[in-house]
Formats: C-alpha cells, sequence, structure tokens
C-alpha cells in the first residue's frame, strides 16, 4: 500500500493522460441528476457530486448487453451458429465510484463468478477494470452503509481510495491495478504513510459519526426461511407497492436480467436486458402460470433474496450496501431498513 498526494491544479491533467492507457467513466451530471457515465472527449469526472442517481453497476453489467450475435445468411458457412458479439474490454477506469458502490459489485460478482459457472460478459469487464473510489466524507441522510457491511471509507473492491482534502485528494493505492492506474495519471508525489493513515482514520471515524440510519441484521442467520416466508406481515409491507421496479434498478446489487433475441434482415442478436423481480412479467412461464402473480409474492421475494437467501447462500453478510437509493426513490415509501428489522426482531408465534 502508498499513499500519493494529488494537487487539484494537477488533477485534470491526470485524468486526461490516463485516457491514453483507459477508457474512462465517472459521475456526470445530467438534468435529472448525476449518472455514472461514459466519459466521452474531454468530460472529466464531477468530483463534486454527493451521490448519483444510478450506480456504477452499468459499467460491468449493462442495461442493455448484446451478448451473441449469428447471421441468418444460408450461404455463409457459419450461418445460424451464434457467437459471442464483439465487445471491447480494453482497461477501463471507473473514478470516483462511491465506497458502497464499489462493494456492491464484489456482492453481483459472488453471483456472476462461481464454482459452477463464469458469467463471462460481468466477468471480463471486471477484469478490465480498475475502480477509483471516492470516500465519503458527509454522508447523506438515506446512508446506512456502516450496519450494512460496507461505509464511508469502506475499501473492500477498490483499487485506489481517494480522500477529498479539498484543495488536494489523499490517494490510498490499494491493489496493482491501482497502481498501474496512477502511474498512467503521472501522479508520483508520494505522502508519508504514517501521517496518510491517521489522516484517513480520522476522516472515517468523522464520517461513520454523521451516519444517523442503522439497520439489525444481527438476528437474520438464526432465522428459518420457511419462518420469514411464512410470516404475517408481508401483506402489509407489500400494501402499497405499486410494481414500478425503481427499487431493483437503482441498486447496485439487483442482477435480474432477461434474454431477448432480435432478427433484423439476415442478422440476429441475442440481447440481455436488465429485468425486475417486482414485475409480474418477470417470472411468468410460457404456459401462463405465474409462480409470483401476487404482488405480496413478489415483494416478499425481493426482500427475502436480499436480507436471507443471499446472506444464508454466501455468508458474506445481506445483499445490500445501505446506499439508500431503494429508500429515497420509492414512490410509495417503501424502506428496507424497516423491513430488514421487522425480519430481524421476528418472532413466530406458537
Ligand atoms: S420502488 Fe417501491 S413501489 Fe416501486 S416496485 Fe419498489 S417497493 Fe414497489
Ligand atoms: S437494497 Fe436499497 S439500500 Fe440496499 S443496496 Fe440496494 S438500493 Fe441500496
Amino acid at each position: 500500500m502508498k499513499f500519493i498526494t494529488i494537487d487539484k491544479k494537477d488533477w485534470a491533467r491526470g485524468i486526461e493522460k490516463s485516457r491514453e492507457t483507459y477508457k474512462l467513466f465517472g459521475p456526470v451530471k445530467d438534468k435529472s441528476g448525476f449518472l455514472i457515465k461514459s466519459l466521452e472527449n474531454d468530460t472529466l469526472p464531477d468530483m463534486e457530486y454527493h451521490d448519483t442517481i444510478m450506480s456504477a453497476k452499468s459499467v460491468l453489467f449493462p442495461q442493455t448487453e448484446k451478448i451473441l450475435e449469428t447471421t441468418l445468411d444460408e450461404s455463409k458457412e457459419d450461418h445460424h451458429i451464434m457467437k459471442r458479439a464483439d465487445t471491447d474490454y480494453s482497461p477501463r477506469a471507473v473514478v470516483g465510484i462511491r465506497p458502497y458502490d464499489a462493494k456492491a459489485i464484489e456482492l453481483v460478482k459472488l453471483n456472476f463468478d462461481t464454482d459452477d459457472y463464469r458469467d463471462p460478459y460481468f466477468c471480463d469487464a471486471y477484469e478490465a477494470t480498475t475502480f477509483v473510489g471516492l470516500a465519503v466524507n458527509k454522508p447523506g441522510p438515506f446512508d446506512f452503509s456502516t450496519s450494512a457491511g460496507s461505509g464511508p471509507f469502506c475499501e473492500d473492491g477498490l483499487d485506489i481510495l481517494l480522500a477529498d482534502l479539498d484543495d488536494k485528494f489523499l490517494a490510498k493505492v490499494l491493489t496493482g491495478k491501482g497502481d498501474a492506474y496512477i502511474s498512467a495519471c503521472g501522479f508520483e508525489t508520494s505522502a508519508d504513510e504514517k501521517e496518510s493513515l491517521a489522516l484517513f482514520d480520522i476522516l472515517k471515524k468523522e464520517a461513520q459519526n454523521n451516519i444517523v440510519s442503522h439497520i439489525d441484521t444481527d438476528k437474520l442467520k438464526e432465522k428459518t426461511i420457511l419462518e420469514l416466508h411464512e410470516a404475517p406481515f408481508w401483506e402489509d409491507v407489500a400494501f402499497s407497492c405499486i410494481n414500478c421496479g425503481t427499487c431493483t434498478y437503482v441498486c447496485p446489487t439487483c442482477w435480474c436480467f432477461d434474454i431477448q433475441d432480435e432478427t433484423k434482415r439476415k442478422s440476429s442478436t441475442r440481447i440481455r436486458n436488465w429485468d425486475t423481480c417486482m414485475s409480474p412479467l418477470f417470472t411468468r412461464h410460457a404456459t401462463g402460470h405465474n409462480p409470483r402473480a401476487a404482488k405480496t409474492q413478489r415483494v416478499r421475494q425481493r426482500f427475502m433474496h436480499k436480507l436471507k437467501y443471499f446472506y444464508d447462500k454466501y455468508d458474506q453478510g445481506i445483499m445490500c450496501v445501505g446506499c439508500g437509493r431503494c429508500v429515497k426513490n420509492c414512490p410509495v415509501n417503501i424502506d428496507i431498513r424497516e423491513v430488514c428489522n421487522i425480519l430481524n426482531s421476528y418472532e413466530k408465534q406458537e
């Protein structure tokens, strides 16, 4: 591990220099708020942002992604043979990702990179990506990351963690990938390790003390799936849900998708699109049968997956990093913090 001081006057020049090696992504303001986007031409990451509407998940798992393609032209020898689409996996860097979003990518990876199956699209993108985090000095009111396995200075999944010190950034270089990115930027002013560690520690404690929102997860493990599944509170939890799917699209840890084939003249492509477990169509079978036809079943599925099934399966905590996006954006104020506490404190009545 090493520390580098970056004077903000040198920031733009360094980021521009890194474009010689990396395709860049980062926070950009548009009319609806901040989004993580590809930084085209001379656009710089806007490091003054507080939070982004959508997470950086789409850099590795795009909302719409062409995965396979073929030709229907029978004069071609390889007609009707699906082949992997030609996707660019050259080095890329996400500059300014929040620590909870980097942690979320590690949780998604647990599902996409397993002993049984390696999702090549997600994993190849992951391997090509360097994550340059921006610590959260002043967490917002919806942030409950410290009680959800992450935090404003969490380093999980990051290659570099930047602390904003007003006129400069202090970079904690965490991995070889991070070291390569710092070199590509030409940032080379070393900072004293002992002093830097102490400073990070102070900033981290200050930020953590500003988090006012918490969840309890300590008893989730000891409950059985069946007792939570059959608990009487699900109707109440789901009552006001309008199945808009917003909570799943803004969530950095949701990974549901749908596959579609599209044919245009002699060319055919297979496309993967984000989907949502909150939609009745998501689980409707070709026969017309739907195992989660009722809203209550779908809401239960979303929360049970995040707070129980994932926890039991991977033993890596809950499938939520406490970013607060679903709480902030749900139009009917369904709040995962309340649901988590209901599950955690539930005692079955005999
Ligand atoms: S954002 Fe709220 S209303 Fe929309 S699907 Fe999620 S829980 Fe339901
Ligand atoms: S469930 Fe909500 S708070 Fe948790 S990671 Fe997803 S959007 Fe963020």
